[in-house]
């Protein structure tokens, strides 16, 4: 008789995963006190007293910028336009070159193709997954200008070294820490490490006020742009005499009231949250801890992970040669999906697909005429041909599983259930062949 799910067998587990909920009473008083004002959202598009916004975007700005102890934190509508906004107010353009990471979410890779600028993807580490210094350094040309370094999975990227080679080439850090809001490196909080960094509030992250998005910086100017960039610059910058307004076209990427309000309430459960993922993480790591198949994603020496997701690394050799996704499909077929998010099924496996493998690098095809890569301000050749990562690639097609199954309020007994699939799997791998 078969034993595994996929083939028939009974389950490990026949309940749904509890649902991570992370908004409640204090959410639903924060947006009665919004309802009640009457203002949903309280900016003008012009210079005003209310370019900046109204009173829940500035009290939350004033709380996220003294969280995380930053002269600047700008409130905007998603980290997407977070990160539109930073490239455009570092001020790069046609001819120029930003350093992308081929393992993130496509928007950090595809932000500086929105100011017909050329991305270009370094390498990942293959312990913690963020930019390699090494692969940085070898895609330096003297037309880089910015790097957008993300602290994937919730790992705080090599800011030592990073960060050096920035500085000796003149290169601007954008640090997209959406997956690693509320912990420290080194004792200052990821995402303050770079020239300015991006924070994520969508419903996927660790708090969220439905869609939303910070800038972080200590920079006045870059921090102004940003600004302006949110709300309309190209109507303002003449009320306020700038002069240069290379890249001051405006949009609108405000946040309303409604999401200020619930965001605040939301900061203050950051720090709890992501503490009972670290306390998670571990119980499954310990009752994994002599399991040969899976190696787990340690924190990186001197930071705390934020677990926006959990990683291990897949040994192929002692699971009899039994491929990765064989392997994850079979563990899937013996758990349950999360509550609320039933449809998407149990996911396991290597989650972001080497960026470049997108049509829109395949094709080269951003803007009509093949624009920005072969713009005649563009000097360089940029390759996002299959093989330039070999690291991600290797992780991607092969060696990780990432999975989300050790969010609060997961309990000690939902994650032996997930301990119990990843070894009942293995036990019975004769059963894959
Ligand atoms: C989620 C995420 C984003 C985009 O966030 P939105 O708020 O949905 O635009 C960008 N970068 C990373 C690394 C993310 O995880």
């Amino acid at each position: 008789m078969k034993k595994l799910a996929i083939n028939g067998g009974k389950k490990v587990r026949e309940e749904f995963f509890p649902a991570y909920i992370t908004v409640g009473d204090e959410e639903k008083q924060a947006l009665s006190r919004v309802i009640d004002s009457g203002v949903l959202s309280k900016y003008l598009g012009a210079w005003h007293e209310q370019f900046y916004g109204g009173p829940e975007v500035l009290a939350f700005e004033k709380e996220w910028a003294q969280y995380y102890g930053v002269k600047h934190a700008i409130a905007v509508n998603s980290a997407t336009s977070a990160i539109y906004c930073a490239v455009g107010a570092s001020g790069v353009g046609p001819g120029d070159e930003v350093v992308v990471a081929p393992y993130s979410m496509i928007c950090s890779a595809t932000a500086p193709l929105v100011y017909n600028a050329v991305p270009v993807f370094a390498d990942i580490e293959d312990e913690f997954f963020c930019i390699s210094p090494e692969a940085f350094e070898k895609v330096i040309t003297p037309r880089t200008k910015v790097v957008i370094i993300v602290n994937i999975l919730g790992v705080p990227y090599d800011v030592e070294k990073i960060n050096a080679i920035a500085k000796k080439h003149n290169i601007l850090v954008i640090e997209d820490a959406s997956q690693s809001p509320g912990i420290k490196y080194k004792g200052q909080f990821a995402g303050t490490f770079g020239d300015m960094g991006i924070f994520s509030l969508n419903y996927h992250k660790h708090i969220h006020t439905g869609e939303g998005g910070f800038v972080v910086t200590n920079d006045d100017d870059l921090a102004q742009k940003v600004r302006l960039i949110r709300n309309h610059a190209d109507a303002v910058v003449g009320s306020i005499g700038m002069a240069d307004v290379v890249n001051m076209i405006g949009f609108n990427y405000r946040m309303t009231e409604l999401q200020a309000a619930v965001g605040r309430e939301q900061l203050k459960k950051l720090r709890g949250l992501i503490e009972q993922r670290i306390e998670n993480v571990a119980y499954l790591e310990e009752r994994l801890k002599d399991f040969p198949v899976l190696k787990a994603a340690k924190p990186r020496e001197g930071g705390e992970h934020a677990y926006y997701v959990h990683a291990f690394l897949y040994n192929q050799k002692e699971m009899d040669g039994v491929h990765r996704d064989k392997y994850v499909e079979a563990v899937a077929a013996e758990l349950m999906p999360f509550i609320i998010r039933e449809k998407e099924g149990v996911t396991l496996g290597g989650r972001n697909t080497p960026l470049y493998m997108q049509p829109i690098f395949q094709k080269k095809n951003a803007y009509k005429h093949s624009c920005p890569f072969s713009c005649p301000h563009y000097e360089g050749n940029v390759s996002y041909e299959a093989g330039i990562c070999p690291t991600v690639e290797r992780l991607f097609y092969e060696e990780l599983i990432v999975h989300e199954l050790m969010r609060p309020p997961m309990t000690k007994k939902d994650i032996d259930d997930v301990a119990t699939a990843f070894i009942k799997v293995w036990e019975n791998r004769g059963e894959l062949k």
